[in-house]
């Protein structure tokens, strides 16, 4: 059984080709720079052969058909022909209230991922260029969507609801949706099996911090809330994006520095977070640097903002759920910044958190448990796989 996952952005394409019979990535790479400049595929195969190809890829469709004949190339390949593709599975951002799991896509589906386009015109568009794609690419073989959105549409009215006025929920979907579903769901599973127990009796964090970043309370096997909203900007602060934020800070900006939406829009998404309060990059090992090396005052000063609104956040669904059994630490910084963790974890004592300064120094992208062993609330680094939660779920629905 060999699945092909797609992760298709506005310019890229990221994608993993599974042999789930040994529940191995057989091969994987990425389509670069769509339409623009220097447009390149990098290809890797898991007996380390990897090439990179430059070349006129001028949309999704051409990126799709390049990849495709590198993995039935006679040099360069992982198969012999397209008949031993099984099924493809699609990253799609956007579910909507529709979608609540996976869905093999048929006109119907594909009409429900449309209607999300609203809500996510900067991801759903591309996504069903992919699916487009491989639609016409790979007619007979079956497409499975999964959603971004789908594991936290658990969440009860009262934790996805904004106060706005009712009608424009009714009239345009206005609420908390949450994103990163994928890697929440599965290192949640993960985390159930670490401890040897049943994920329905547990209460866990789990805390995606990478470029993006989310946190996810969940209670009873589901999300009972999590910290972005009807589009990734809410939340904790991000590389680029501001996370939480009074609501007048930015009509106050508009008013003053005279900026419409489209520039605000910019502004909150790809100039704030931690490169706008450092001022030196969105990258953290870079502020990590500037921080602990250089003394930069901005740099520290971003990367206590970063800890402390965490921690606020762990402290608020530790309250919505009664408690925590496990925090989950997941993402590039989350699985691989120490530091991070431990000014994360530090002074929570009180709750039943006790956090193992070895433990912790020690992991770095791998599984592991960094609180000490009298911890009430089990501190937990787990990588995330959110290509093989695609995988399976194509799998098993086909
Ligand atoms: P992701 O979006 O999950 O790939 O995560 C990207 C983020 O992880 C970037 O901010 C990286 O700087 C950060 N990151 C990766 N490795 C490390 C590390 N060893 N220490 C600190 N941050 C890291």
């Amino acid at each position: 059984m060999k699945i092909i996952v797609i992760n298709c952005g506005s310019s890229s394409i990221k994608y993993q080709l599974f042999d789930m019979t040994k529940n191995e990535v057989i091969a994987k790479g990425l389509v670069d720079k769509i339409g623009l400049h220097g447009s390149y595929i990098k290809h890797e195969r898991n007996d380390g052969d990897k090439v990179r190809l430059e070349g006129e890829i001028v949309d999704h469709q051409i990126g799709i058909e390049y990849m495709l004949g590198i993995l039935i190339s006679k040099k360069r390949g992982s198969i012999k022909s397209f008949d031993e593709i099984d099924a493809v599975g699609h990253r799609v951002v956007h579910g909507g209230e529709k979608f609540h799991n996976s869905a093999l896509i048929d006109d119907n589906v594909l009409a429900g991922i449309k209607e999300c386009v609203d809500l996510a015109p900067l991801h759903n568009p591309p996504n069903l260029k992919g699916i487009y794609a491989m639609q016409s690419l790979l007619p007979n073989v079956p497409q499975v969507a999964t959603f971004d959105t789908a594991f936290h549409q658990t969440m009860p009215d009262y934790s996805y609801m904004y106060a706005i006025p009712y009608s424009l929920y009714t009239k345009y979907g206005i609420r908390r949706y949450g994103f990163h579903g994928s890697s929440h769901r599965f290192v949640s599973h993960r985390a159930a099996k670490m401890l040897n127990t049943y994920l329905k009796k547990l209460k866990l964090i789990t805390c995606h911090l990478g470029n993006g970043a989310s946190i996810t309370a969940i209670n009873n096997g589901g999300s009972m809330d999590t910290s972005m909203g009807l589009t990734p900007v809410e939340g904790l602060i991000m590389g680029t994006r501001t996370g939480d934020l009074d609501l007048g800070v930015l009509t106050y900006i508009m008013t003053k520095e005279e900026i419409g939406v489209q520039a605000a829009n910019t502004l909150i998404n790809k100039h704030s977070g931690m490169l706008g309060i450092t001022g030196i990059s969105s990258d953290m090992r870079e502020i990590e640097e500037a921080a602990f090396e250089d003394n930069n005052e901005r740099a520290s000063l971003g990367l206590q903002r970063y800890h402390y609104r965490i921690k606020k956040y762990i402290g608020a669904y530790m309250a919505a759920m009664g408690g925590a059994d496990a925090i989950v630490f997941t993402g590039g910084i989350g699985e691989n910044s120490p530091d991070s963790r431990e000014e994360i974890c530090k002074g929570l004592e009180f709750a039943g958190i006790e956090f193992d300064e070895e433990k912790n120094n020690i992991t770095r992208g791998k599984e592991a448990i960094i609180s000490k062993d009298s911890s009430r609330v089990k501190l937990m680094v787990i990588p995330t796989n959110e290509e093989l939660v695609i995988a399976e779920d194509t799998n098993k629905i086909i």
